[in-house]
C-alpha cells in the first residue's frame, strides 16, 4: 500500500485537473490518493465512478483561524454532499473571492488593473494567494513567487489582505458533521515553538480532530520523530501526503514524501473508518 492523503487540482492552487492527478499516482504506484483542495470540494465531481486500480478517498483542506495563527486542516472520508459542510465551504470561498477582490483594489491604486479578469479565466472556485503570486509573475511585477509573497503577499505586503477564516473548531466541526477525519495539515510547518505547537495539537484534539500529518515533502527526520511523539501523547492517528500543486515544482510529485513506518500501530489505515473505502478497485 502507497498512501498519499494531501494534494490540490486546478480547482484551488494545483495547476491540474483531476484527471492528470489521477494519471499521476497510478504511474506512481500510490494505491490510496486523497483529493484534498483548499476549501473547495469539486474536484470530487470529476472522479469517474468505474475508476480501477486505485482508491479515491473524497477530501478537502481548510483554511482555519487558531488565535492569530493559520492552520490547514485536512479532512478525509468526507461525504461532499453533506449539509453541514457545504455553507461552510460556501462561505470559505466567498471570503476568498473578496479577499482577491480588495488585492484588485490595492494592485488597481498601484497603478496594475487585470487581476480579477485573470483569476476569472480559471477553472478555480477557491482563489489563493498562490493564483495572485502567478499574476505577479507573469506581468513581470515579480521576480518569482517565493519574492512575490516577500513584498506583496504576505502580511506587510503591499497588496496584503488579511484572510477571515473560520475558526478552528469550525473547521474540525463541519469536517466531522460530514462524517470525516480531521488531520492536522504539515504542522511543522506553522510558525510555532515546540510548546506552542503542544497547545495546538492539545486545541485541535479537544475539538474533535483525530490525526496528524507525519509526513510531508522535505520533512526533517526530527520532525518525523516529534510528530510521531505528538500523536501517540494525544492520542491521534498518523496521516502523510505529498501536498502536489505542480509538476513544474519539481522538489513534490504525487506519493513524494518520506514514508510512514509501516508496522506503526497508529498509522490512518488503522482508524475504522478507512475500512469503508472501496479496496476491491486496488491491487
Ligand atoms: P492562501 O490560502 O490563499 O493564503 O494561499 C496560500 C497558498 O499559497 C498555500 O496553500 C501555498 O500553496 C502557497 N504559498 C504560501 N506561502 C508561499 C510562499 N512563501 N511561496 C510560494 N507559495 C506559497
Ligand atoms: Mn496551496
Ligand atoms: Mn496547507
Ligand atoms: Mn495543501
Amino acid at each position: 500500500m502507497k498512501a498519499d492523503l494531501h494534494c490540490h487540482s486546478h480547482y484551488s492552487d494545483g495547476t491540474q485537473p483531476i484527471s492528470h492527478l489521477l494519471a499521476r499516482a497510478i504511474t506512481n504506484q500510490v494505491t490510496h490518493l486523497a483529493i484534498t483542495d483548499h476549501d473547495c470540494i469539486s474536484g470530487l465531481h470529476d472522479i469517474p465512478d468505474d475508476l480501477t486500480g486505485i482508491a479515491i478517498i473524497k477530501g478537502v483542506e481548510i483554511s482555519c483561524q487558531w488565535g492569530k495563527i493559520e492552520i490547514h486542516v485536512v479532512g478525509l472520508h468526507i461525504d461532499p454532499n453533506h449539509a453541514g459542510l457545504i455553507p461552510l465551504l460556501e462561505s470559505q470561498q466567498m471570503a476568498r473571492r473578496r479577499r482577491v477582490e480588495m488585492m484588485d483594489e490595492k494592485l488597481t491604486a498601484l497603478g496594475h488593473d487585470g487581476l480579477i479578469e485573470y483569476l476569472d479565466g480559471l477553472p478555480c472556485v477557491a482563489y489563493t494567494r498562490s493564483h495572485v503570486a502567478n499574476y505577479l509573475v507573469e506581468q513581470g511585477l515579480c521576480k518569482n513567487r517565493q519574492k512575490s509573497f516577500k513584498t506583496h503577499l504576505g502580511k506587510g505586503g503591499k497588496i496584503y489582505v488579511p484572510s477571515q477564516w473560520c475558526s478552528l473548531a469550525e473547521g474540525v466541526a463541519a469536517i466531522r458533521a460530514a462524517g470525516g477525519i480531521a488531520v492536522l495539515a504539515h504542522p511543522g510547518r506553522y510558525p510555532l515553538n515546540k510548546a506552542k505547537l503542544a497547545s495546538l495539537v492539545t486545541a485541535f484534539e479537544t475539538c474533535g480532530g483525530e490525526a496528524l500529518e507525519g509526513s510531508y515533502p522535505n520533512i526533517h527526520p526530527n520532525a518525523v520523530i516529534q510528530m510521531n511523539m505528538l500523536a501517540r501523547k494525544y492520542g491521534l492517528y498518523l496521516s502523510a501526503g505529498s501536498d502536489f500543486h505542480d509538476p513544474e515544482a519539481k522538489w513534490t510529485d504525487i506519493g513524494k514524501f518520506p514514508p510512514l513506518d509501516p508496522t506503526c500501530e497508529i498509522n490512518i489505515w488503522h482508524h475504522p473508518q478507512w475500512r469503508l473505502l472501496p479496496l476491491s478497485s486496488v491491487p
